[in-house]
């Protein structure tokens, strides 16, 4: 008898489940890598074992980075100074500092920071 395996274990990713409904997560490779999602709830992550997340969370995130990117590329600081000023503002350690393992509220407010930091750095 042929058992079947949910598509997360294959790829050596442990058993990914919906944070909303507590389904397994289909995951499946693309050109972008591995995506893992839910079709009931609409939910997807990135990559091995990343933690669905809902579209408005990866709205946050791509904003963050946005923001974020718009700090250092303007050089008011180092890429690595951004980062450590961000973990900094945020009150947590720069290795937690990433906007993939950020939730919709943390990206948010990088979004407010960022731009905060941008208009101090204009006047
Ligand atoms: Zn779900």
């Amino acid at each position: 008898m042929k058992k079947i395996i949910p598509a997360s274990w294959q790829e050596g990713n442990s058993m990914l489940l919906c944070p909303k409904c507590g389904k397994v997560a289909v995951s499946t490779k693309t050109e972008y890598g591995l995506r893992n999602h839910c079709s009931h709830c609409n939910m997807w992550s990135w990559g091995n074992n990343s933690p669905l997340v809902s579209k408005a969370t990866h709205s946050a995130r791509q904003g963050a980075h946005k923001s974020f990117d718009i700090i250092w590329e303007s050089r008011f600081m180092t890429r690595a100074d951004s980062y450590e000023w961000l973990a900094k503002s945020l009150g947590i350690s720069s290795k937690d500092c990433h906007m993939k393992k950020m939730n919709f509220e943390t990206a948010n407010k990088v979004i407010q920071l960022c731009r905060f930091f941008s208009q101090i750095g204009k006047s």
